[in-house]
């Protein structure tokens, strides 16, 4: 293939094209946007990413991204650590964090179950998630997974396992949006909106 740039620039685009979300020509035009704007966007990002490199880790309690093992969320002393809450990867961290109602632990999967892409029990943090309930502290185990057949058969092995445990686990409301209209919603959230409703 004849490269049209000098083979840094290829190399360049070729690593943002690996990016989720950026295809051959989004990467193109990320990498022209960069060089053409180098010093409020190549060189302080170069900087950043070096950063990241040299000083995120997962935190060795909850699996999360943070500068300091344990993670500042499980550092963070006046939060419940008697509420658990396990996502699929730190993204889903970040989106409860962000809604600033939930006051207590994490503990990241790191993906979910997938026959269709072999993935078991064994290539996730399910081992540590049950070593952490088994060590007392935690009540209630919150199953914060997606609403997709991987998310819901993770989610069922999940309490499986924690039902010698005895803890109380729970799963988040499927149902209407805030702001949304019934009539915008698909028939599956509707119904699920349905059964899990409760007394106004
Ligand atoms: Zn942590």
């Amino acid at each position: 293939m004849a490269a049209s740039a000098g083979p840094e620039i290829e190399r360049l685009i070729a690593l943002l094209g690996k990016l989720p979300g950026l295809g051959p020509r989004s990467a193109r035009r990320a990498a022209l946007a960069l060089l053409k704007r180098r010093d409020q966007l190549l060189t302080p990002l170069s900087q950043a990413l070096a950063e990241a490199a040299a000083k995120v880790r997962a935190c060795s309690v909850c699996g999360a991204l943070d500068t300091s093992d344990p993670c500042s969320v499980c550092a963070d002393r006046s939060r419940d650590a008697g509420l658990l809450c396990v996502v699929e990867e730190v993204g889903g961290l970040w989106a409860l964090e962000r809604g600033g109602a939930f006051r207590g632990r994490y503990h990241v999967l790191g993906g979910l179950l997938s026959a269709l892409d072999g993935v078991g029990p064994d290539a996730l943090r399910v081992g540590e998630l049950l070593r952490r309930v088994e060590s007392g502290e935690v009540r209630e185990v919150i199953l914060a997974l997606p609403a997709t057949v991987d998310g819901q058969t993770t989610a069922h092995y999940l309490a499986d396992r924690l039902t010698p445990t005895q803890v109380q686990v729970t799963m988040l409301a499927r149902g209407v949006p805030v702001g949304g209209e019934l009539d915008w919603l698909d028939d599956g959230t509707i119904a699920q909106a349905l059964r899990a409703r409760r007394p106004a």
